[in-house]
């Protein structure tokens, strides 16, 4: 039982004498926006919120939340889709957008050093204006890169670059004490004890807040192009995938989308779609230093993909059809959501070739729970997106048929050995799903993790293993 203390004008007049009143919200002055992240149904405003700018604010701020047992939580621009910032006890939160320096970029190290706030889209323009590379790609790029770093986000490079993990060098984070302690730094190789910087990559903000970033670079690739392959169904344009990578003709992203989620986008954005007659397709990119390395590339895929019944090979590489393939891949999700009243989404990884099988599961859901089920995804790394839509259904009537269509998918996920979330986190909507999934031991483990960083409990509670 977490008895937090409620805060009061004391504690009030502490933030006020640290940060000024112009950076001390309470109340109806907190707008609503800072009570939900971009998951629906679960709101709670914060009963202070901050706006910090240093290392030095937030590490007074924890330590007087410490001694006087007050929750905190740390928010970088609230577009996670699992509830994780959500202040569901209260307390203060650190609004740390603020924070939004590029602090050094180190050419010879390929380092770029840079304060928590600063939005992924800042980054990439940043550094490619240096002829430099950031490859992580998620696909909402307003998020902050601390925001990215605490949900290890992905997106469609994973394939050939990894996730956000992969390329953090080096952490500051401040303890829930107080204490600001550093993580890695700019070297290349560690081996040095446990990699606790690779434990904060994933962790929502529950084990310490970071308040400055070391990220990897590489060198930009000159090139990229992508290729559109339409399948006559899916379980072809999936197994497909495992020869893709075995030819040793690296993508940078495969990415599977079905016809339904197509003419959904063509609908929302009002342009047309390079080709909506099949059932399936793969939609792949390559990028390279040579125009020769790119099409010795995309020709030996494309081939394979013929072979396997591929109907035919769109080499998108106009500007017009960059612009249409690519706006509608960005605008699946809010063209989904525009069909219908309300959506729920889950975000599971299989390996990558049972994907088609578990597309074809939810299909069957569709007609067992009568239920529409839209999804598209990374087939190069068997992440899926998969949302089941309301429509015309009740509250009650899609709480019930949400929470049945949702448990067969996770013990599908189970089955076909899947984890929980491939992207987006845990937070505090998927706990129940990650519980069915490890072992007791398992969860006890993360619980003695998250009270060795936090004895109290108030780095936000509720979230992840709790
Ligand atoms: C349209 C759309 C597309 C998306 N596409 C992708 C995608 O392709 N891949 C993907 O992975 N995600 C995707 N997301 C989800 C979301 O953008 C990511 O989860 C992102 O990393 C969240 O960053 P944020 O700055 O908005 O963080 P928030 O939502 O504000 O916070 C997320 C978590 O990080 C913690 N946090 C934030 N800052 C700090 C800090 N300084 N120290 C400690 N903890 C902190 C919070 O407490 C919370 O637990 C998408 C979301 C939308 C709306």
């Amino acid at each position: 039982m977490n008895n937090y203390k409620a805060l009061d004008a004391k504690d009030r007049e502490f933030l006020v004498s640290l940060l000024g009143e112009e950076r001390v919200y309470t109340g109806e002055t907190i707008s609503e926006d800072f009570s939900h992240d971009e998951l629906g149904g679960i709101s709670q405003r914060p009963e202070v919120l901050v706006n910090v700018l240093s290392t030095d604010e937030v590490s007074k701020i924890m330590s007087y939340a410490y001694e006087n047992n007050i929750p905190v939580v740390a928010r970088g621009s609230g577009t996670g889709l699992v509830g994780a910032s959500v202040p569901i006890f209260g307390g203060i939160m650190l609004n740390m957008c603020g924070m939004n320096k590029i602090l050094e970029l180190d050419e010879e190290n390929l380092t770029l050093t840079l304060e928590p706030g600063v939005l992924l889209m800042e980054i990439s323009k940043y550094v490619e204006e240096h002829d430099l590379f950031y490859p992580p790609d998620p696909g909402e790029k307003s998020a902050t890169i601390a925001g990215n770093i605490n949900t290890n986000a992905g997106g469609m490079r994973a394939v050939k670059y990894g996730v956000t993990r992969d390329y953090i060098r080096g952490l500051e984070i401040v303890l829930p004490t107080g204490k600001v302690i550093n993580l890695g730094g700019k070297v290349v190789k560690n081996s040095s004890g446990y990699s606790v910087k690779d434990l904060i990559c994933g962790s929502e903000g529950t084990l310490g807040i970071v308040t400055k970033v070391i990220l990897k670079l590489i060198p930009l690739p000159k090139k990229a192009i992508s290729l559109l392959l339409p399948f006559p169904d899916l379980d072809s344009a999936i197994s497909t995938v495992p020869k893709i990578i075995k030819s040793k003709s690296i993508p940078t992203a495969i990415e599977f989308m079905q016809r339904e989620v197509i003419l959904a986008a063509e609908e929302f954005l009002g342009k047309k779609f390079p080709d909506n007659t099949s059932d399936a397709y793969l939609l792949l990119t390559f990028d390279g230093n040579s125009t020769e390395e790119l099409e010795s590339d995309y020709e030996k895929v494309a081939n394979i993909c013929l072979e396997e019944g591929a109907l035919d090979a769109f080499i998108i590489d106009t500007d017009e059809r960059k612009e249409a393939v690519w706006s509608a891949r960005g605008a699946f999700l809010e063209a989904v959501k525009a069909t219908t009243t309300d959506m729920d989404e889950c975000d599971v990884v299989v390996p990558r070739n049972k994907v088609a099988e578990f597309i074809k599961y939810t299909d069957l859901l569709q007609e067992q729970f009568n239920v529409r089920i839209r999804s598209f995804g990374h087939a190069g790394d068997g992440n899926l997106h998969v949302y089941v839509l309301k429509d015309a259904l009740t509250d009650a009537e899609w709480k019930e048929k949400l929470d049945e269509v949702f448990a067969a998918m996770y013990k599908k996920s189970r089955e076909l050995e899947g984890l929980v979330s491939g992207e987006h986190g845990i937070g505090y909507a998927k706990k129940g799903y990650m519980f069915d999934q490890y072992e007791p031991e398992y969860v006890e483990l993360m619980r003695n993790i998250k009270l060795a960083f936090d004895p109290k409990n108030i780095l936000n509670p509720g979230k992840v293993c709790e």
